[in-house]
């Protein structure tokens, strides 16, 4: 006989506190074990919606998109749209401000269909097609950002653009999501950028600047400065610098969140001393965040549909989620909608997909008596899961819900099965 046998309360677990800054702020632990985000509690919006669902905190969104402009009142915050193409998501940012990346003539029709400013749109993509520079100039989207000799000449005259510029700088983040150093399919070396340079000018294009792009999940400040010292080392006088996104978010208990004061200071006074010594003046700087501004602002809820020792099985999985299995990224999850004082053991949360790698939070904690029916929360769902989701096995894709201050509004509904065949030309 075990000492928890003898004595149950030994083994009694108080429910774990909230990790407050992986959660939208103001995430409450109501009594009953449930949990209310955006005014909202989640097991209603289970019940209303079914499950799994993407919650979207508006609230938090907004309030991230403030922070970045008040961290750099002087410089231009594009959203990389790629994190989250949502028409509701672009009006937000748009009314914030911001400005709007994206990399592909359908996020540029979300864009259009949003009523995002033309001027403030930045066409990306290190393949563009011709539907994509079509789509752009139809629109006629303030900035194209050139990756290749190629699509020089596929511009008109008087376009604005920027140079894409790969620094050599390794920002230590996972290969897959490594895009600032050599021998990597992204942009021109800093040794081809005067050439590329002079064959802007040759078509009549208009040099708005030079961008580069590190990575993803950066936490370490000084890359940005190496950037700032090797990309304003060319000495190009240009008029603006864009140093892209890859802001860290925190995604288990323990990371922090990505030090925007510290990025702002150093990187502000990297670029005025090495304006001052390389005697050119102080370009205007862009940056393009992408999972920072939405990554803590999204929550997937599940269903748990079965348990087995060591797993717990949801309805949901790489379908929603295939982030575990491209890049081994790290989840948290919490049972939700009832309280359990049973003790906390280590599991793995699955899903629902015919792949081993079909895994959605590794190694995580949960109490010994989660069983079918219960419900699950996993945090920091907002970037690059409603981007990267799938039909696999045909699971419709889940809806995104928005909550801001206790109100609910359907961003993207459920795909239905009617969806799903739509494109099968199967003869009837
Ligand atoms: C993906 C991407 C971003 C955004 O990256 P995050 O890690 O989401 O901040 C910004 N700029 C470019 C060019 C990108 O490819």
């Amino acid at each position: 006989m075990t000492l928890v046998e003898l004595l149950p309360s030994v083994g009694a677990c108080a429910e774990p506190p909230l990790e407050k800054h992986l959660w939208p702020a103001g995430t409450k632990l109501l009594p009953q074990g449930d949990l209310e985000i955006g005014g909202v509690p989640l097991t209603r919006l289970a019940a209303r919606f079914g499950t799994p669902f993407q919650l979207l905190d508006e609230t938090e969104v907004r309030a991230r998109a403030r922070a970045f402009r008040h961290a750099l009142p002087e410089a231009e915050v594009v959203f990389a749209g790629k994190s989250l193409p949502c028409g509701s998501v672009f009006r937000w940012l748009a009314e914030e401000g911001l400005s709007l990346d994206v990399c592909s003539a359908g996020e540029l029709a979300a864009a259009r269909k949003a009523g995002f400013p033309a001027d403030r749109i930045v066409l990306h993509g290190n393949v563009k097609t011709a539907e994509d520079i079509k789509a752009a100039l139809s629109y006629g989207v303030g900035r194209i950002v050139l990756d290749s000799f190629d699509e020089i000449a596929q511009l008109v005259p008087g376009q604005r653009v920027l140079i894409r510029v790969t620094p050599g700088v390794d920002a230590h983040t996972h290969p897959a999501i490594t895009t600032g150093v050599e021998g990597q399919k992204f942009g021109f070396s800093l040794d081809a950028v005067p050439e590329a340079v002079r064959r802007v000018e040759e078509a009549g294009l208009r040099l708005a600047g030079l961008h580069c792009h590190l990575g993803s999940q950066i936490t370490c400040v000084s890359v940005y400065e190496e950037a700032v010292r090797r990309v304003i080392g060319l000495g190009l006088p240009i008029e603006q610098l864009d140093l892209g996104g890859g802001f860290a978010a925190p995604y288990v208990p323990g990371e922090q969140p990505f030090d925007l004061t510290g990025f702002a200071n150093r990187v502000h006074a990297a670029l005025g001393y090495e304006c001052e010594h390389n005697r050119i003046p102080v370009p205007r700087l862009m940056i393009e965040p992408g999972r920072a501004l939405v990554a803590n602002a999204g929550v997937t809820v599940y269903r748990v549909a079965a348990v087995k020792p060591g797993f717990i099985a949801v309805d949901g999985g790489m379908s929603d989620n295939p982030r575990p299995a491209l890049y081994g990224a790290r989840y948290t999850a919490r049972l939700v909608g009832r309280h359990s004082r049973a003790p906390r053991h280590t599991v793995t949360v699955v899903g629902r997909h015919c792949e081993a790698g079909d895994v959605l939070a590794r190694d995580v904690q949960l109490p010994d008596d989660v069983r079918a029916g219960d419900l699950l929360a996993v945090p920091v769902t907002g970037a690059y899961h409603y981007a990267l989701a799938s039909n696999y096995n045909l699971v419709g894709r889940p809806p995104l819900v928005g909550v801001c201050d206790g109100i609910v509004r359907e961003l993207v509904r459920r795909e239905t099965e009617e969806d799903l065949l739509r494109r099968d030309l199967m003869p009837a």
